[in-house]
């Protein structure tokens, strides 16, 4: 009789899990140069009633650009303009939700943010607060939100967070700085519009493009990896190489910053960001440091952890003349810097995509002082 060859394969197969991620995507996307002309036929038929406006939160780099006059305004319609010189914070969520609610007597008919990831995370808030009672706080963690968000549409004007893609709205809050993470955070219209990213000053298009270069990286040599996650993972990656390392024309380069940040995002949907994340979630909790920036700082110190990754950041840092600042922890107290290392350390999944399970016989309070004195 024939061996049966299935059996064996069978046999050797290894466990199959259980429970699979199941997360929602962005249902509908526009991409192209001027696509933002747009809006006005996409929002058309989300309107409820005249009383029922759109509100646009507006980053407020764009106060007197033409930009504004582009914006479809309509009915009470509402520009709300938008500082991003600072991470989104809860109170700042509330603070607008209560804004909206005072000026109008119906449930707006969605909102609409323009901006970098500050105002996309803001507008994602902000539409799951008028939707769901309480202060944004109450939600920051995963899948506390029980109520549908309102309608909410995402516009970016600067390319890297992937947060145009994410399930999450990562917000400063009295206690921690952490994601409202829930099916019903993700967008449910996103407009890419590379035009939109023009205006954007070097140093920032790199430290926010690296963002994207990071979550590739951290994806690509988790432990969490899938073959879902390596395929946007590995295109966004290959993006990022040819945009910061080649000679690209700048629309060129505008279009593929863009899809990477959006390939890049789907990638750490089903996995995990790693190292660089976890001790950046740390330089911004106590000294207020950007996300961008942040990531930056930490990833020039981790070749440790991701050596062909930091030699292909460093490569890119010198192609762009990027320098950056030094010594920022130099200045700080025991104090501050054992809370840096407990929010780096609190940030469990993320250790454990990179390290594995045994991730604290190499993370220690020590190693990570002496990785924080290097920045
Ligand atoms: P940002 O939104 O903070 O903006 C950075 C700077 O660029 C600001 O000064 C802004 O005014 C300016 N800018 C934006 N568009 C511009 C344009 N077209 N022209 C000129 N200037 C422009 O930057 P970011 O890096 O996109 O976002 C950082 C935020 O994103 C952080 O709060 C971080 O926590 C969050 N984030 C969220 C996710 C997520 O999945 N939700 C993922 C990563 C990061
Ligand atoms: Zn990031």
């Amino acid at each position: 009789m024939q061996p049966n060859k299935n059996i064996k394969e069978e046999v050797q197969e290894p466990k199959k899990k259980t429970s699979f991620r199941n997360f929602p995507m962005v249902p509908k996307v526009v991409f192209g140069c001027g696509s933002f002309s747009q809006l006005n036929s996409i929002l058309l038929p989300q309107r409820k009633h005249a009383e029922a406006p759109f509100i646009f939160l507006v980053d407020d780099v764009f106060e007197n650009t033409a930009l504004l006059n582009e914006i479809p305004l309509i009915f009470n319609d509402q520009i709300i303009l938008i500082s991003a010189d600072q991470e989104p914070k809860t109170q700042q969520v509330d603070a607008l939700v209560q804004q909206i609610k005072s000026t109008f007597s119906e449930m707006p008919s969605g909102i609409v943010g323009i901006g970098g990831g500050t105002v996309l995370d803001l507008s994602k808030a902000v539409s799951i607060l008028l939707n769901n009672t309480g202060s944004a706080a109450d939600y920051q963690g995963w899948d506390l939100v029980t109520k549908p968000a309102i309608y909410h549409v995402g516009i970016p004007t600067i390319s890297g967070t992937g947060a145009e893609v994410s399930r999450t709205t990562v917000l400063l809050g009295p206690k921690m700085k952490l994601g409202i993470n829930s099916d019903y955070t993700t967008f449910d219209q996103v407009v890419l519009d590379p035009d939109l990213t023009k205006g954007v000053a070097i140093d920032q298009w790199f430290f926010t493009g690296m963002d994207c270069f990071i979550h590739c990286i951290e994806s690509l040599k988790g432990t969490f990896l899938n073959t879902f996650s390596q395929s946007y993972g590995e295109k966004a990656l290959d993006l990022c190489k040819e945009v910061f390392l080649e000679d690209l024309s700048p629309s060129e380069s505008r279009e593929k910053l863009m899809m990477a940040s959006w390939h890049g995002g789907m990638s750490i949907a089903y996995s995990q960001v790693g190292v660089a994340h976890a001790l950046s979630y740390g330089l911004s909790y106590v000294l207020g440091v950007k996300h961008g920036i942040g990531n930056c700082l930490v990833f020039d110190h981790l070749e440790e952890f991701y050596p062909e990754g930091v030699a292909l950041f460093q490569e890119m840092k010198a192609k762009h003349n990027i320098v950056l600042p030094k010594n920022i922890c130099a200045k700080l107290t025991h104090e501050e810097f054992d809370t840096m290392i407990n929010v780096a350390m609190g940030m469990k999944p993320l250790w454990e995509n990179a390290l594995g399970d045994d991730w604290q016989k190499i993370i220690t309070p020590t190693k990570l002082k002496s990785i924080y004195q290097k920045i």
